[in-house]
């Protein structure tokens, strides 16, 4: 894409409006967006807001200048991760685990650039690090980056101390390469625990799981992907898929056929969006 595409994209994406779509009672489902989930740059319109008390959220209108960057909210302690969205028509949201990987991570951005389509980056710290670049690229082109630890561990099996300092210096490495702090966190294996729900509540972020697992780390080839996604696609679907932690070159593969079938049958992709407390 030319960057001065890029940047007229960008533009106006930045203006959609956040619209979170489940109230409190829609503890599995999430709002949509049709834009990347930040706050847009700098612009003329409305000055920027004080700070508000959570209860006022709702009085918010809703325009394209969500909550202020420096104040972001802190999302509820969840005893169940979200599974699917919630939202209208034909939505689904791509998410890829593991990565950022220098191979197969910017093949996987190569197709989602081509058909213009965000998704979302569940990234270990670790691997961040070492590619902070591709962060960056991920930022500039309008996808999500989530948590989902340092060193991919089992959750469950450490301490408290050790899951805070797995998230923690994740959420610290994605905030300087990414250009903010992660809103979403997805733990290993969908371990999660008690612990993992407040951890993540008090780093700002909130619990995503998924409903449609490709189990593309099995390496089943790439046609089973395909299957497997389009099988299971369906209205607020959250496919899980792998960008790194072995050979993703089915993965990559998949994604060229499946992506642009998913969008001739009408479906929409796109990413999370802080829903409105
Ligand atoms: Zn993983």
């Amino acid at each position: 894409m030319e960057k001065d595409q890029l940047f007229t994209r960008r533009t106006l994406l930045t203006g959609v409006a956040a619209l979170g779509a489940a109230g409190a009672g829609g503890a599995l489902a999430l709002g949509l967006g049709n834009g990347p989930a930040r706050p847009p740059a700098p612009a003329p319109g409305p000055p920027q807001r004080s700070p508000l008390k959570p209860s006022a959220y709702r009085l918010q209108p809703l325009t394209g200048y969500g909550a202020p960057r420096a104040a972001p909210r802190q999302p509820p302690v969840r005893s169940e991760p979200i599974l699917r969205m919630s939202g209208r028509g034909r939505t689904m949201l791509l998410t890829f685990d593991d990565g950022p990987h220098p191979e197969y991570t910017p093949a996987i951005l190569d197709t989602l650039a081509k058909y213009e389509v965000h998704a979302t980056f569940f990234v270990c710290g670790e691997m961040a690090d070492y590619n902070r670049d591709l962060l960056a690229r991920m930022y500039d082109e309008g996808h999500v980056v989530g948590n989902h630890t340092w060193s991919h561990p089992q959750l469950t099996t450490l301490t408290r101390r050790r899951i805070r300092s797995e998230m923690e210096r994740t959420s610290e490495v994605v905030e300087k390469a990414y250009g903010e702090a992660p809103r979403w966190f997805r733990a290993p294996y969908g371990a999660w625990n008690r612990t993992t729900f407040q951890l993540g509540a008090e780093l700002g972020m909130e619990p995503l799981a998924w409903t449609v697992d490709t189990l593309d780390w099995t390496t089943p080839g790439t046609g089973t992907i395909v299957d497997r996604v389009e099988e299971g696609a369906a209205p607020g679907v959250v496919v899980l898929s792998h960008d790194a932690g072995g050979n993703r070159s089915q993965s990559v593969r998949a994604l060229r056929r499946y992506l642009p079938r998913l969008l001739d049958s009408g479906y929409h992709l796109t990413i999370p969006r802080r829903r409105l407390i």
